[in-house]
């Protein structure tokens, strides 16, 4: 098994992908982005490809062997082709 896929059922998270694992004496920060799949806009339901830009979620997770555990969750927003503004 994958360390990403090992590390992803660790914290609980289905359908996500680490990229980095930062470790100081005081925290863990664990560094993912959701696997990339086909959207549909909710707005006018055309298939969306383009992306808009990248937003970093903090999401603070259990504590871990006395360390804080923070995932920096890496979104994805997209463009509809027809401009309505999504984010998935
Ligand atoms: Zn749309």
């Amino acid at each position: 098994m994958l360390y990403n896929d090992y590390t992803a059922k660790l914290i609980g998270f289905q359908g996500i992908i680490v990229t980095n694992v930062e470790e100081s004496t005081e925290n863990l920060i664990i560094n993912a982005e959701m696997r990339r799949k086909p959207h549909n806009c909710p707005c006018c339901g055309t298939a969306i490809r383009a992306i808009h830009d990248y937003r970093k979620q903090r999401i603070k997770y259990a504590p871990s062997h006395g360390k804080t555990v923070v995932i920096l969750l890496r979104k994805r927003r997209y463009r509809c082709p027809h401009l309505c503004f999504v984010s998935l």
